[in-house]
């Protein structure tokens, strides 16, 4: 599977948004965008960020969705198309399906700090789904469904370190926390107040329906 290298902070300095690719570095002062909010490149301090067309805008706000959750275009492509076959609101099928993933939920449940990082503890097999060992970044969660770290993995350095973190996270409600067996449990689908609030989604069905 292909994997976006650009420079994290580079990727939100373009779209000219936070969009924490980076973990604890992205609430602190040596954010990119705290240092340096203009765009990146040699001009970039004097350069005024251009007007953008109709279509410009719509670019960008799904190049910024597709960072934010750290796809690649076919992916992010693939999962808007499955979501807009569904009844109901399209964009938010879409922002809901693109929470459900597995990566996603383990960044949400305070596994991981960074989506990057979840995806790479997902992909090594470190976690459980009702108790099978489901190593698929993309894999898509279900209401009910309960995330374990894997017995083998509990003991793991990092899974230690980030014990203490992990238990006083704070998560969406939509996820559920038991403290006896360190589990995750999802108890439904995100609500439209659960879903991010910075993505314009009406605009990014616009750019795909053309
Ligand atoms: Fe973006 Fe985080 Fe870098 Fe700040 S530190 S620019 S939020 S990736």
């Amino acid at each position: 599977m292909g994997r976006n290298i650009d420079n994290k902070c580079k990727q939100c300095r373009r779209v000219g948004e936070k969009l924490f690719l980076k973990g604890e570095r992205c609430y602190t002062p040596k954010c990119a965008m705290v240092k340096r909010n203009y765009v990146p490149g040699f001009h970039g301090p004097q350069a005024r960020r251009k007007r953008l067309s109709d279509y410009g805008l719509q670019l960008i706000e799904k190049q910024k969705a597709k960072k934010f959750y750290g796809l690649m275009e076919k992916q992010f492509r693939l999962t808007f198309q499955r979501a807009s076959k569904k009844s109901g609101d399209a964009g938010k099928n879409f922002l809901r399906a693109l929470e459900m993933r597995l990566d996603n939920v383990i960044y949400r449940a305070g596994w991981a700090s960074s989506r990057a990082l979840a995806r790479q503890l997902v992909n090594h097999g470190h976690f459980t789904v009702n108790d099978r060992k489901t190593d698929i970044p993309s894999f898509n969660v279900k209401a009910g469904q309960i995330i374990k770290v894997k017995t083998s993995s509990q003991n793991s350095t990092y899974f230690r370190k980030v014990k203490e973190s992990f238990q006083k996270a704070d998560r969406p409600s939509w996820l559920n926390f038991t403290a006896d067996d360190s589990s995750i449990k999802v108890l439904h689908e995100p609500q439209e107040s659960d879903l991010p609030q910075n993505l314009n989604v009406q605009v990014i069905i616009e750019y795909y329906s053309k």
